[in-house]
């Protein structure tokens, strides 16, 4: 784990690390050839997030953008991200990571446009929705229902169900559960963190599942998804330069349609 942190952090020079070479190459496929044109729809979203940061790495755009036409936005973080720095033992965390991580999540939305009373922390502990027994995955889809049923939400926004983090695929999985329980009529769209990052293609990562893609352009509010990014102060010195680098560069978003809510 260590060498692979120092490898992708030497690697900060895109052209030598791999990981940023693959998702690079990815993205402009999908951009240019793979994904169909999406505008901002008037339609009420939440995002659901496994941490704080993913909302605005996969989403950030699209949320600016819904706020600025005063579309109703909520977001729902799953986990309390206290496990952030497991992996960079040699880099001391906050005092109190979990709150840091909370008042990050409010500036950075903030930013987005999203004011603090559409923002939910479930706070389920950061690594473990993978191994949840049978009622805590019952209690925790029951609690997404009552989003869902409160919010009326007409699109949801999900990390994809391979974006290689078991949290992340852990919260496709619970929100899809919740959807079918509410039997709403819901849009789900996917977005992808960690998908075109940590495992050679096309080993997980099958064509099929790169179908179905749509881009959002979000040059308008860049600037804007880029401060937000910066707002997560704790995540900067962990998280893979080039990876950061990559979300501050991109003009567009891009979301996997779920076949089953079409
Ligand atoms: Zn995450």
């Amino acid at each position: 784990m260590w060498l692979r942190y120092i490898f992708h952090n030497l690697a900060g020079i895109p052209i030598i690390n791999p990981q940023y070479i693959q998702a690079f190459l990815l993205n402009q496929w999908l951009y240019h050839f793979g994904s169909k044109k999406m505008n901002v729809s008037n339609k009420s979203a939440i995002i659901f997030a496994p941490h704080q940061d993913d909302e605005t790495f996969g989403c950030g755009g699209l949320i600016a953008l819904k706020t600025q036409l005063k579309v109703p936005v909520a977001i729902v973080f799953m986990t309390d991200g206290q496990r952030s720095h497991l992996h960079t033992p040699w880099i001391k965390p906050p005092d109190n990571l979990i709150e840091t991580r909370r008042q990050e999540a409010i500036t950075a939305l903030e930013i987005l446009g999203v004011r603090q009373s559409a923002i939910h922390f479930l706070n389920l502990v950061d690594g473990t929705l993978n191994i949840l027994t049978k009622e805590q995955n019952q209690n925790i889809i029951k609690r997404l229902v009552d989003f869902l049923q409160i919010y009326q939400p007409e699109e949801v926004y999900v990390p994809h169900q391979k974006d290689n983090h078991t949290d992340h695929e852990s919260t496709y999985k619970l929100v899809k559960f919740a959807i079918e329980q509410s039997k709403m009529q819901i849009k789900l769209l996917q977005y992808p963190i960690w998908m075109f990052w940590e495992s050679p293609l096309f080993i997980k990562i099958k064509p099929r599942d790169l179908t179905n893609a749509y881009r959002l352009e979000i040059q308008s509010v860049m600037e804007r998804k880029k401060q937000a990014i910066s707002a997560y102060k704790s995540q900067s010195s962990i998280l893979p330069a080039s990876f950061v680098k990559g979300f501050m560069k991109k003009s567009y978003e891009i979301f996997f349609l779920d076949s089953w809510s079409k």
